[in-house]
């Protein structure tokens, strides 16, 4: 079960120096009899606390195998560059997180890869942008910031038929409510800096899959260096016993709140796949466990974006998500501001679009910070 791999699973056995938790090894290196061919080293990602995260991490992920990384983007950059060769291409929707649409867009073409994007019109229409050197296929499994669900079982059928790799970045759903591998995809990637860590005070990544594809995914990370620290290591480590609790309250936080900012006048639209009135509501429910706790909303033309920030008491005013306590952004400043103006218009990212990534605060204290700021927007 998931909690109890989620506090179990990895742990050294029998405990070293019979200590409950896993100490923080804080070294760069270790010494090693030369002849008997085993190098300990920081950067390999092979310490005593990398090597029990990639174990509770691939049980908490349902894959063979899982590799922990400096950041999110680091697992992202090193799964694709471990994965697409100097000529190669991949596909992907259109709406990613920002840092991943500038990594495809920007440094993957210095490499020689090429991207091109899924149209918007359904599965029958994506062969069309195939090419011969198509190696991957990248998603999200709740978009970033629109919190839509794509077609996730149509791109592994579709990734199997054209033999692509199938990527995904499991960030905003985290594994609590959803395992991507149990789907068909073949990478899980992670922003663990987001729920993983949980507390916003770590960076983080993860890469899970197979372990030969694992075993490329290491190599890369070794040589960019893009490894995690052991304190880092030791803080993620701590935050998974929790993941699971974390997650289910503040799933069910944003879901309470999300209803209440439907009955706003100041709002126009709320994004959260666990409204029956969200495009994406049933396949939300037929894969997800619950729907997550990233709920984005539309301020009406009625309400002033900066009255309703400046009247909030409790969510802070900052990018990130998946923490202990409520964030609450406007991803056109932060997000997607690198993201070019016209695929960003495109997307519906302007100063009116917030995003709220909700903590662990009481939801009736939450709910009535955001209306009472709400109202005022409206009033000023
Ligand atoms: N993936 C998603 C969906 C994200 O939202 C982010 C960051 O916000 C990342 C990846 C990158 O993670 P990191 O900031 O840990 O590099």
């Amino acid at each position: 079960m998931f909690d109890t791999d989620a506090v179990h699973a990895g742990e050294p056995d029998p405990p070293i120096e019979r200590a409950v938790t896993l100490p923080i090894f804080q070294t760069a290196t270790y010494t090693n009899e030369p002849q008997d061919g085993a190098v300990r080293y920081v950067r390999y990602n092979n310490s005593p606390n990398h090597e029990a995260l990639h174990e509770k991490l691939a049980a908490l992920t349902h894959t063979e195998d899982a590799l922990v990384t400096a950041s999110g983007m680091a697992a992202i950059s090193s799964a694709l560059l471990t994965l697409l060769d100097a000529g190669d291409h991949l596909v992907v929707p259109r709406s990613l997180y920002g840092g991943t649409l500038t990594l495809l867009g920007d440094l993957l073409p210095q490499f020689d890869i090429e991207h091109s994007f899924l149209p918007d019109d359904g599965p029958a229409t994506w062969a069309g942008v195939v090419r011969p050197e198509t190696e991957v296929l990248y998603a999200e499994s709740i978009t970033n910031p629109l919190l839509s669900i794509p077609d996730l079982e149509a791109m592994v059928a579709f990734a199997e038929a054209h033999d692509l790799v199938a990527v995904i970045d499991n960030t905003f759903a985290s594994p609590v409510n959803l395992r991507p591998a149990k789907l068909g995809f073949d990478v899980v990637v992670h922003s663990a800096t987001k729920y993983l860590g949980g507390h916003s005070d770590l960076a983080g990544g993860v890469v899970a899959g197979p372990s030969d594809l694992l075993d490329g995914a290491r190599k890369t990370v070794k040589l960019l260096g893009g490894s995690l620290d052991p304190h880092a290591c030791f803080l993620l480590h701590r935050s998974l016993k929790t993941l699971g609790v974390r997650v289910r309250k503040q799933n069910r936080t944003a879901h309470t709140i999300a209803e209440a900012l439907v009955q706003h006048d100041a709002v126009d639209q709320v994004h959260y796949p666990g409204l029956s009135s969200h495009p994406d509501h049933d396949r939300a429910c037929a894969l997800f466990d619950e729907c997550g706790a990233m709920v984005s909303f539309e301020l009406s033309p009625a309400s002033t974006p900066d009255d309703f920030f400046e009247a909030l008491s409790l969510p802070l005013r900052a990018p990130s998500l998946g923490g202990v306590e409520t964030l609450i952004t406007q991803p056109r400043y932060t997000s997607h501001k690198d993201v070019p103006s016209a695929l960003r218009e495109k997307l519906g990212i302007t100063e009116r679009f917030v995003r709220l990534s909700v903590g662990l605060e009481g939801p009736d204290d939450l709910v009535e910070d955001l209306t009472t700021a709400l109202d005022h927007s409206l009033d000023a």
